[in-house]
């Protein structure tokens, strides 16, 4: 093993005990405290898991967290008027419908209704047009995680050549701007991409957000690539990432483990986000 660790994990209890002093601080001078505002819809286990831990998050930080529990038969309507009550409550600094929506649901059409400046996914369509744009947003927690993370160990981006495995909105789209925005030379890859390892091994940069299980080996990654893995994948054997940790480990500079690399920064920047959303109300 060659690489160095990103640890992940470290640095995201550092983005939270700095939210927290925040908070504490906001608290002793009677400010107004950040509320996020959470909604389920149905009995999906890995959903009820990943809204348990963004609560357990909240409530460390000392932010208000507001759940809002809907059967699996909620309707289309009945959902789009909880997101209007949420949009006007001033107690609510962001609100975070966990996805999927069961399928008599149109998760675009919910996305579309939460209030933009709320929005602190960052899926909100205005949000992602502005990330394109350039401009100031509401950026996705994963791929600002990412970004975080990369500056935190002060790894150089311009100039570099930086190669996305996937394409999905919430991850390899989104990552892949703010990589431009700081003058990164992208490429973009996808499931039609042909010969995807001669385009991997010309990068500096590797972010995998693919959903396969080790799919990027040492064979693929130049010598001091640093390298992301978004993926998480449930086997048998445990979690594991997109990138082979072992044969990857070997030949990178840097690396991102699976579980403790981008997974705890994702929630980190959805209660940064939060924090962010709720200063801005209480201008
Ligand atoms: P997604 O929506 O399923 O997108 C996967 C992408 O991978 C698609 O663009 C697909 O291409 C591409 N792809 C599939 N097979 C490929 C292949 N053989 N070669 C190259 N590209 C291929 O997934 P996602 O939501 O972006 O998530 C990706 C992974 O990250 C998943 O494991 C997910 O669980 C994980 N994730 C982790 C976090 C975190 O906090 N750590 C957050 C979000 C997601 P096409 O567009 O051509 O189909």
């Amino acid at each position: 093993m060659k690489a160095q660790i990103l640890d992940g994990k470290k640095v995201a209890e550092e983005v939270r005990a700095a939210i927290k002093k925040e908070v504490d601080e906001i608290k002793s001078k009677g400010g107004h405290i950040p509320g996020l505002a959470v909604v389920l819809v149905g009995e999906n286990p890995a959903s009820k898991v990943y809204v348990g831990q963004k609560e357990k998050k909240c409530k460390e930080v000392g932010f208000n967290s507001f759940l809002h529990k809907l059967p699996a038969s909620t309707t289309e309507g009945e959902l789009l008027k909880l997101i209007e009550t949420l949009n006007n409550d001033k107690a609510v600094d962001g609100i975070l419908v966990q996805l999927p929506l069961p399928q008599q649901i149109d998760s675009d059409k919910i996305l579309k209704a939460i209030d933009p400046s709320k929005d602190v996914d960052g899926f909100h369509p205005m949000n992602m047009g502005y990330l394109v744009a350039g401009l100031p947003a509401v950026h996705p927690c994963t791929p600002k995680g990412i970004m975080y993370l990369l500056d935190a160990y002060g790894i150089e981006i311009e100039g570099k050549h930086a190669v996305v495995v996937g394409r999905s909105n919430i991850v390899g789209k989104p990552i892949a701007h703010l990589l431009l925005d700081r003058n990164a030379t992208v490429t973009i890859c996808h499931s039609r991409t042909k010969d995807l390892g001669a385009i991997t091994r010309q990068a500096d940069i590797i972010v995998a957000a693919v959903g396969r299980p080790r799919m990027i080996t040492g064979s693929m990654v130049k010598e001091g690539a640093v390298v992301v893995d978004v993926g998480i994948n449930r086997l048998e054997e445990g979690l594991v990432g997109d990138v082979d940790f072992e044969t990857v480990g070997d030949v990178a500079s840097w690396i991102t483990p699976v579980p403790g690399g981008v997974g705890p920064l994702t929630i980190a920047m959805l209660l940064k986000n939060t924090l962010e959303a709720g200063r801005k109300s209480e201008r």
